[in-house]
């Protein structure tokens, strides 16, 4: 087997049997979608993490990317894309706000037809896209921006998903989302309780909101005022 795959397919903790655990500690946690399951089951999230980090990365835990970042639990992950899923009908164009360690990005990938994913710290960009684009994934778009103001060129989404926490839901992200759509969003102040929210657009101004569990997010971080 060539160097890459065995790369990909990993050893020890970070082989398949870690990642066959993972999912079973997800499933007694509560995720029911199988297809989300079988997904985080397959993608080698220690090629995520920094190779320190590797032999942990299949642990329910979030852990640092650098930049004061961090690549969110699988447990949230598995979460937020099962609430993300769970739209009628289900979504083929997302948007990601918080690329990250591209994780999330790759989950949503096997899952939709087109991912749209905005990052603000631009070396977490650059690594992220050349990452993504060496693991394969063809349906991945990577934009550096700042994603509190959405990605209006390629609006509307059919849903949204905003992996950092702002204290206030952004409006941009409200408009940019297809009526029928759901944005999947933490709100709340920073080290202090968050709520993971599912935003549905009902109609052309009236939007319905459904709070979840409560989260620990990174805070979104904004330029605009
Ligand atoms: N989805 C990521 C989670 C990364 S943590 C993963 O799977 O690894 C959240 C990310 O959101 C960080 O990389 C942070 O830099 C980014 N972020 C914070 N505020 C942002 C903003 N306004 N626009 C775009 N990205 C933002």
């Amino acid at each position: 087997m060539a160097k890459r795959e065995l790369d990909i397919q990993g050893i020890g903790m970070t082989s398949q049997r870690t990642r066959d655990r993972l999912v079973g500690r997800l499933r007694e946690r509560g995720i029911k979608n199988e297809a989300v399951l079988a997904v985080m089951g397959k993608i080698p999230r220690h090629l995520f993490v920094d190779e320190a980090l590797a032999t942990r990365s299949y642990e329910d835990t979030a852990l640092p990317i650098g930049h004061g970042q961090t690549i969110s639990q699988p447990y949230i992950v598995a979460r937020m894309t099962e609430l993300l899923l769970a739209g009628d009908p289900p979504p083929n164009k997302v948007l990601e706000v918080g690329t990250g360690s591209g994780y999330q990005a790759a989950v949503l990938a096997a899952l939709v037809k087109d991912v749209f994913t905005v990052e603000r710290i631009e070396p977490l960009y650059r690594a992220t896209r050349a990452l993504l684009y060496d693991l394969g994934y063809r349906n991945i778009r990577t934009f550096l921006s700042d994603g509190s103001w959405g990605l209006e060129r390629e609006a509307p989404f059919d849903a949204i998903i905003a992996t950092a926490a702002p204290e206030t839901i952004p409006p941009a992200l409200l408009e940019q989302l297809a009526i029928g759509g759901r944005l999947v969003i933490p709100t709340g102040k920073q080290m202090q309780a968050q709520v993971l929210n599912v935003i549905t657009r009902t109609g052309e101004s009236s939007y319905e909101t459904v709070a979840h569990e409560p989260v620990l997010f990174v805070p979104l971080v904004s330029d605009r005022q």
